[in-house]
């Protein structure tokens, strides 16, 4: 599981940092990649990447702001192209339906796949046998999500090594004891599945949100999050500019991931204004508040690993 960051500007496309992308890759996981936002030539980003479009399964889309969006036609389009076959599915804001089927339809693009387009509201949005993802509403002044990626907890493995100290043989009979069900041996004796499967490895939590003034829905999102993914468009002497423009500082963006009791912190959607030294400072200044803070830079990419 990792993270890699395809664009980090705010707005506009720089030539620094492209506008916002970045993939959750889960190649380990699902052998799949998860998109959250595709602003413009992101797919010129991925190219530069190892990501396949083939693979990217699911696009969560924060905001309908075109700085989240105007990548998404030609990203369908050349997913198709690039013999892209198995489904996707598009989540985001009501309005998302209409964008892309409007921009598929007049200019003629066929999908040689099937393509889903769910527009969510807050709550479970995704639930399979390994992850969930919730969402819920910031505050940019039109509607702007927050994703929270939950990993299932995986059940402990099986601990071979007594079971065949026990004399118990490989077969049928060690899923039952995976279950931790209580089985009968051969001889008779009766032993209790759970005392032979080590303990459940801990399920990742990955929060990424999009375009918001500091609030509280952020900090539930990324509530004991192992990363949270949080925009930082202006400095933290620029409270006043961010509040009037629906964004947040560096220091909102800390402040979050420290209520929440985040692991680490990830600045993305950062000003053109703010470059070399002016982009370390807004890092120095989130640091003040939340240590384990990175900033991110496009194909810049942050492991996630397991607990140990
Ligand atoms: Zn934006
Ligand atoms: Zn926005």
């Amino acid at each position: 599981m990792e993270l890699l960051f395809l664009g980090t500007g705010a707005g506009v496309p720089a030539k620094e940092r492209n506008v916002s992308s970045v993939a959750l890759q889960l190649l380990d996981e699902r052998g799949t990649t998860w998109l959250f936002d595709c602003g413009e030539a992101t797919q010129h980003q991925i190219l530069h990447t190892a990501i396949r479009p083939r693979r990217i399964e699911h696009i969560f889309i924060t905001h309908l702001h075109g700085d989240h969006l105007f990548g998404l036609p030609g990203l369908l389009g050349s997913r198709s192209f690039q013999s892209g076959e198995t489904p996707l599915t598009v989540f985001g804001p009501s309005g998302l339906r209409a964008f892309v089927e409007t921009a598929l339809a007049v200019s003629g693009t066929k999908l040689r796949y099937e393509l889903n387009i769910v527009e969510i509201d807050e709550g479970v949005i995704f639930d399979d046998d390994r992850f969930t993802v919730i969402a819920k509403r910031l505050d940019h002044g039109m509607t702007s999500y927050g994703f929270r990626v939950v990993e299932k907890d995986l059940p402990g493995p099986l601990l071979v090594d007594r079971l065949k100290a026990l004399g118990v043989r490989p077969g049928p009979i060690y899923q039952q004891i995976k279950q931790g069900k209580t089985v009968m041996l051969d001889d008779g004796t009766v032993i209790d599945g759970r005392e032979f499967v080590g303990p459940p490895q801990k399920g990742r939590i990955v929060a990424v949100l999009g375009d918001t003034r500091f609030c509280e829905a952020a900090i539930e999102l990324a509530r004991d999050a192992d990363v949270v993914v949080h925009e930082a468009t202006f400095a933290a002497a620029e409270q006043r500019l961010a509040h009037d423009y629906f964004h947040s500082t560096t220091k909102d963006a800390a402040e979050v991931a420290k209520r929440a009791g985040a692991k680490q912190l990830i600045l993305t959607h950062i000003s053109s204004r703010y470059q070399g030294a002016a982009a370390l400072q807004l890092l120095a200044e989130a640091r003040g508040v939340f240590p384990n803070t990175e900033l991110a830079a496009d194909f810049a990419s942050f492991p996630i690993p397991r607990e140990k």
